[in-house]
C-alpha cells in the first residue's frame, strides 16, 4: 500500500514536471490579439487586447498615437498579432525585446506605440493572473496617491486666472497656465483669426514666438498676483520658440517660481538646456516626443532637466518607462508622465501605477473623463482634492465596453481640418510663413 502511494506522487511529480508550469502557475500562451479603436472624447484612442489561451484571461494595453492612428492598428494586427501568435504571455521582458527588433529599424512612434500596446496589456494579465494591481508587481506602494496637475487657459488673461482659481476652489494644487494671443493660433489656448503675416497659405494657423513670450510673463505676473504664491504654476512652451528665446523666457520666468517649465525646447535642440541650466533655476521639464534612450539618457545623466515627462506609450510602454524612471532617480531627476487627452485611460492607469510605485515621481498631468469615455471604460482612476488614486483592482483595474467603444469610432466627433486630416494636426506658421514645430 506504502509503495503503491508512493508510485502515484511519483506519477503526479513526473505529471506536474511535464506540465507547463512556472512558480506554480500555467504557462499562459498568446491566444488572440485584437485593437479596439474609439474616439469617445474627441480624440482618436487605440487599445491593444492581448488574449491568452487561459479562459477569461486577457489584457488591454494603451497603443495611442493619435495623429497616426490608423498607422498603429495595422502595425499591431499584421506584424506584431502574427509575430507573437502562440508565443508565451507571461515573458514581458523577453516579448517586449524581440517585438523590438523584429523591425530591424526602430525607435519610431508608430511601432513604439504598437509595442507599448502588447507590453501593457502582458503588464495587465500578469496582474490578473496574481489577482494584483500591477503596482503592487513593481514592488508596492511608495505614496498614497499622485498629485496631479490641471490645465487653466483662456483667450484672455482675466479667463485663464479665473479657471484657476475653480480649479483651486475645487481642491487643485497645481495648475498650467496657457493664455491665447490676439490675432494668432496659440498652444493650448483658444487662439483668435488672423491677423496680418506674409503667408501666402492664409488658412494655416500663424504663430509668433515673441508675441507668445510677451503674452506669457504678463500672464503669469498677473497670476501670481491674483492667485497668490503658493499655488503650484505649470507652463508649456510646446517647443514653439527658437533656443535663444527659450534660454531667454526660462531666465526672465524664474521670478514667478514655476512648478515647472515644459518643452522649452524642441528634441532637436536639447543641447540647449546647458545654456538654460547655465542662465537660472527654473525647473525644467522635457520629454512627451521622446523615442528613445538617445534622447532621454544625455539630459537625464548629466541633470540638464528636473522632470522626465515621456509619453509611456511613445518610448515603448510600461517596461522602458520604469527603466527610465530608474535611471532618472539616480540622477535627482524626477517623473511627470505625459497625461493628456491622447492618452487612453489604459496608459493613464500605467501612468498613476508609476507614480505610486516609484520613489522618484514628481507630478502627473491629468485629463479629466466625460461621460462617453467612463461609458467604454470601467475603472478610471479617481481623482480628490488635487491627488489621483490607483484602481486597487487586479491588473490595471480597467474593463472595456467594446459595444460602447464601437459606438465612437474614428472620425465620429471630429470636424474641418481635423477631420480631412484624418485625425492629424496639420501645419502651424510664423507670420512670414516659416513653418514651424507644431
Ligand atoms: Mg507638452
Amino acid at each position: 500500500m506504502k509503495s503503491m502511494n508512493v508510485a502515484i506522487r511519483r506519477r503526479e511529480f513526473l505529471a506536474l514536471a511535464a506540465a507547463p508550469l512556472l512558480r506554480g502557475m500555467p504557462i499562459l500562451k498568446i491566444k488572440d490579439i485584437s485593437v479596439i479603436t474609439t474616439e469617445p472624447a474627441g480624440v482618436r484612442l487605440i487599445v491593444v487586447k492581448v488574449q491568452t489561451d487561459q479562459d477569461g484571461l486577457y489584457g488591454y494595453g494603451c497603443a495611442t498615437f493619435t495623429q497616426r492612428a490608423d498607422l498603429v492598428v495595422e502595425a499591431v494586427s499584421r506584424y506584431l498579432k502574427p509575430l507573437l501568435l502562440g508565443r508565451p504571455a507571461d515573458a514581458i521582458e523577453d516579448t517586449w525585446e524581440l517585438m523590438y527588433n523584429s523591425s530591424y529599424w526602430r525607435n519610431g512612434p508608430v511601432l513604439n506605440n504598437a509595442i507599448s500596446g502588447v507590453d501593457q496589456a502582458l503588464w495587465d494579465i500578469k496582474g490578473r493572473q496574481a489577482g494584483m494591481p500591477v503596482y503592487e508587481l513593481l514592488g508596492g506602494k511608495a505614496r498614497s496617491a499622485a498629485m496631479i496637475y490641471r490645465h487653466a487657459a483662456g483667450a484672455e488673461i482675466p479667463e485663464t486666472i479665473d479657471q484657476a482659481r475653480k480649479l483651486m476652489a475645487g481642491g487643485a494644487k497645481a495648475i498650467r497656465l496657457q493664455v491665447g494671443v490676439p490675432g494668432m493660433a496659440a498652444y493650448g489656448a483658444p487662439g483668435g483669426p488672423h491677423q496680418g503675416g506674409a503667408a501666402e497659405q492664409p488658412q494655416d494657423p500663424i504663430f509668433d514666438p515673441e508675441a507668445y513670450v510677451r503674452r506669457s510673463l504678463q500672464l503669469f505676473e498677473a497670476a501670481r498676483k491674483e492667485l497668490g504664491p503658493e499655488i503650484e504654476l505649470l507652463h508649456d512652451v510646446h517647443e514653439r520658440v527658437s533656443p535663444r528665446l527659450a534660454v531667454q523666457f526660462a531666465k526672465d520666468m524664474e521670478q514667478f517660481r514655476l512648478f515647472f517649465l515644459e518643452d522649452a525646447l524642441s528634441p532637436e535642440d536639447i543641447d540647449y538646456f546647458r545654456q538654460i541650466r547655465a542662465h537660472c533655476t527654473t525647473p525644467l521639464a522635457m520629454g512627451e516626443l521622446f523615442n528613445s534612450p538617445h534622447e532621454w539618457t544625455p539630459l537625464i545623466k548629466d541633470s540638464l532637466i528636473d522632470y522626465i515627462r515621456v509619453h509611456v506609450s511613445q518610448a515603448g510602454g510600461l517596461t522602458p518607462a520604469r527603466k527610465i524612471a530608474n535611471l532618472a532617480e539616480t540622477f535627482q531627476v524626477k517623473t511627470a508622465w505625459h497625461g493628456p487627452g491622447d492618452v487612453s485611460p489604459i496608459g493613464h492607469c500605467a501612468n498613476v501605477t508609476l507614480d505610486i510605485a516609484c520613489r522618484n515621481f514628481g507630478i502627473q498631468e491629468w485629463t479629466m473623463p466625460n461621460d462617453r469615455l467612463l461609458e467604454v471604460f470601467d475603472g478610471y482612476p479617481v481623482v480628490k482634492d488635487g491627488y489621483v488614486y490607483v484602481n486597487e483592482k487586479p491588473g490595471w483595474g480597467v474593463e472595456i465596453n467594446e459595444k460602447a467603444a464601437a459606438r465612437y469610432p474614428f472620425g465620429s466627433s471630429e470636424r474641418g481640418e481635423h477631420k480631412k486630416l484624418n485625425g492629424g494636426w496639420g501645419v502651424v506658421r510664423r507670420p512670414d510663413g516659416t513653418v514651424i514645430n507644431q
